[in-house]
């Protein structure tokens, strides 16, 4: 199958080609022809399958052969994504991919100033990229009307939802000419979006190029138990004896992102940091330098980092596991892209055993687990079916009294409240927020909310395990990704 048998015009053959993109993927082959033909798209494609093209490249096309040209504070095109970082990587996807054809792109998002994006809003735009909130916003104050909008696209639909815009995109819909083509991207199908779909796509086509909700095949995936208060020289220890010298590192707090980042600068990697505390230019700046290979180890919250499109990433460390499940999609979906392979590991302490299970769920299939030799956890990670169950382990006898607890449990923050295995020690507060995007600052009982970790591993000195890649003595360059 070649890019031309899709029936693209010549420009954007070439531009393709200038990319060296030898053949459309799987989702590409499928989304062109129907979009290109005005059809209503419903595709489960995550992040790294090319759905960007797959949809950019016909809008380009239908953008150039039909309709009259856009008018003054009007767009033709409409996308909509979930963060302020994809609406860059489309924009430019947009820009790549559209070189030649003389149409007019803009992104708009917020966190920065509005009043440019009005100016540019002006002359009017053929593709405008937009989160829902700013797009509101440039529409309430007439920077915006929507009456020559031909297509709307919605861009990783779940994260979206997960970001709470429901009632945002309600009033985009509302607000959009009845008659439109509407394209629907998402890497997962929850009840919501599919019910989204239902309201908002007419006899739409069905695309799925991997089973819904699956992780992409060729990313190595596996768990490894710690206690939560070794993470942090887990992670450094695994950073230096495996020699993983570019990785993308999920975090669950702010603080827990300076402090890794001040840890593997201090042991001499390149580093950079992505978290909600940062401005957005700063965080577009990081992300640039980590795709320049400037820096290697990019530290993020995954609120922030939400969809990033970075290519050829062997790695992905998730420091703490995120608390929606389909989040570990998400990042993982940044690894192992375009026929690559690429590694996926996360530390799994014993009070995240109930998002394991979720993901394990979700992906439908256990993740194998490696103890680090000199990290063994003292609090078990429980084992889960694939049905997201956490297999009870038979209780222990009773310790017999007068007996000391182990030495290590006198460290564990928050001990006395400490739920049994199997029970969330979170509140539903936190829960929604992360659905909602928030990040949160430290959270008690978080590995970060010490200056640094009271208590060495066993058997690993913390010296040995912060010598920077390559130069470590001990490393075994097993798991190279
Ligand atoms: P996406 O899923 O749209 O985020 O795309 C993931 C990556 O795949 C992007 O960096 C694209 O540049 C790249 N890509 C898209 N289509 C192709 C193709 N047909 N051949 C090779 N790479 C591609």
């Amino acid at each position: 199958m070649s890019f031309a048998s899709l029936g693209l015009i010549d420009r954007l053959l070439r531009n393709v080609q200038d990319l060296h993109y030898q053949t459309p993927t799987p989702v590409q082959v499928k989304a062109i022809p129907a979009v290109l033909g005005g059809k209503d798209v419903m595709a489960a494609a995550q992040t790294g399958t090319g759905k960007t093209a797959g949809f950019a490249l016909p809008l380009l096309q239908r953008l150039v052969q039909h309709g009259p040209a856009v008018s003054s504070n009007r767009v033709r095109v409409l996308v909509l994504v979930p963060t302020r970082e994809l609406a860059e990587q489309v924009l430019q996807s947009f820009v790549v991919y559209g070189k030649g054809l003389d149409l007019r792109f803009l992104a708009a998002y917020g966190g920065v100033s509005i009043n440019p994006q009005m100016m540019k809003l002006r002359k009017g735009v053929d593709v405008l990229v937009a989160t829902p909130g700013r797009l509101l916003d440039l529409n309430r104050q007439n920077a915006v009307q929507f009456d020559q909008v031909q297509t709307l696209v919605l861009d990783e639909a779940d994260r979206m939802l997960d970001l709470g815009f429901a009632r945002e995109l309600n009033a985009v819909f509302a607000a959009l000419p009845a008659q439109r083509q509407t394209l629907l991207f998402s890497a997962t199908f929850s009840d919501d979006i599919r019910a989204m779909a239902a309201n908002f796509l007419r006899g739409p086509v069905h695309i799925s190029v991997s089973p819904p909700n699956a992780t992409a095949s060729k990313i190595r995936q596996w768990v490894v138990p710690v206690d939560k208060r070794n993470k942090p020289d887990l992670f450094m220890h695994l950073v230096a004896e495996n020699n993983w010298d570019h990785a993308l590192v999920f975090v669950k707090t702010r603080t827990g992102v300076d402090y890794l980042a001040a840890m593997l600068d201090e042991a001499g990697y390149a580093v950079d940091t992505i978290h909600g505390d940062k401005p957005q230019p700063a965080r577009l700046r990081a992300l640039e330098r980590f795709k320049a290979g400037q820096v290697h180890m990019l530290v993020a919250t995954d609120v922030a980092a939400r969809g990033l499109d970075i290519d050829h990433l062997p790695l992905v460390i998730n420091v703490d596991l995120p608390i929606v499940a389909q989040d570990y999609v998400h990042r993982i979906g940044r690894t192992g892209r375009a026929g690559a392979s690429g590694v996926a590991v996360s530390l799994v302490c014993a009070d995240e055993a109930p998002q394991l299970a979720a993901i394990e769920a979700l992906i439908r299939q256990t993740l194998p687990r490696e103890e680090e030799p000199g990290f063994e956890a003292e609090h078990r990670v429980p084992q889960t079916s694939a049905t997201g169950q956490i297999i009870k382990k038979p209780k222990k006898p009773k310790k017999p009294k007068g007996l000391q607890a182990a030495p290590g449990d006198m460290h564990l923050p928050g001990k006395k409240t400490r739920p049994k295995s199997g029970e969330s020690n979170r509140k539903p507060a936190a829960q929604r927020d992360a659905a909602a995007g928030k990040e949160t600052s430290v959270t008690s009982g978080s590995p970060f909310s010490v200056q640094r970790p009271r208590s060495k591993p066993a058997r690993q000195p913390v010296a040995a395990a912060r010598q920077p890649a390559g130069k470590g003595a001990g490393g075994r360059g097993k798991r190279q990704p």
